[in-house]
């Protein structure tokens, strides 16, 4: 976040979807680092972190490694469970509903509100049409998309199933994350243009920032 100018100081929330090591385990290092950061030692706007039933277990058990105490920080820590469909205010003024996903037990896509922008982040997922629903013209549908052609499991979506998602959601764009080495050696853009998915579908790559709303300038 420091690297690509992001106001990290100034995090006022994060959303954790399950528990898989790859969508948690960089709260450890990242709270143990705002705990001491001279950045954050006048802060006083708590920072709220939300995640399915079980998480409230689960952060206590990442806080207790070493002692770190990691609900101890120079400001405010809320750690909330959330209710599967029930919109939760994520940040003031920006509604959030999630919804359970076909990944694990406690997995959650997100839909996200600001005013009249939108937004759905699948997180991890199986193919599932309900997803479609929940990102029906949103304007980012962003969605996980591991695997290319095949998948050893039904945990995750391959391209076609993404796009399928995507062709039936209608968002004004969409993106493509979470992308496993099977797709280190892929033509992006080739591939999803055989798909004909009706809006640009982006890239995620580390770093990328993204305006979501219209610019009228
Ligand atoms: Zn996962
Ligand atoms: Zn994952």
């Amino acid at each position: 976040m420091a690297e690509i100018g992001v106001d990290w100081p100034n995090l006022d929330a994060i959303w954790i979807s399950h528990f898989h090591m790859d969508h948690v385990g960089g709260l450890g290092p990242l709270l143990a680092g705002t705990k001491h950061a001279p950045q954050m030692q006048e802060r006083q706007k708590p920072l709220t972190i939300y995640g399915p039933v079980g998480f409230e277990k689960l952060f206590d058990g990442i806080s207790s490694v070493r002692d770190y105490k990691l609900r101890e920080q120079p400001f405010p820590v809320n750690v909330i469970e959330i209710t599967t469909m029930e919109k939760f205010e994520i940040v003031a003024g920006v509604e959030a509903v999630a919804m359970s996903t076909e990944h694990t037990p406690e997995s959650h896509a997100i839909h996200i509100r600001d005013g009249e922008t939108t937004v759905v982040y699948s997180a991890d997922t199986g193919f599932d049409g309900k997803l479609a629903a929940l990102a029906t013209n949103v304007d980012l549908m962003l969605l996980e998309c591991a695997f290319v052609h095949q998948k050893p499991n039904k945990k995750h979506l391959i391209l076609s199933e993404a796009i399928h998602l995507i062709r039936k959601a209608k968002p004004r764009r969409a993106m493509l994350t979470h992308f496993y080495p099977e797709w280190d050696d892929v033509d992006f853009e080739k591939e999803v243009e055989l798909l004909s998915p009706m809006c640009e579908v982006i890239q995620a790559e580390d770093g990328l920032t993204l305006q979501l709303t219209m610019d009228n300038g």
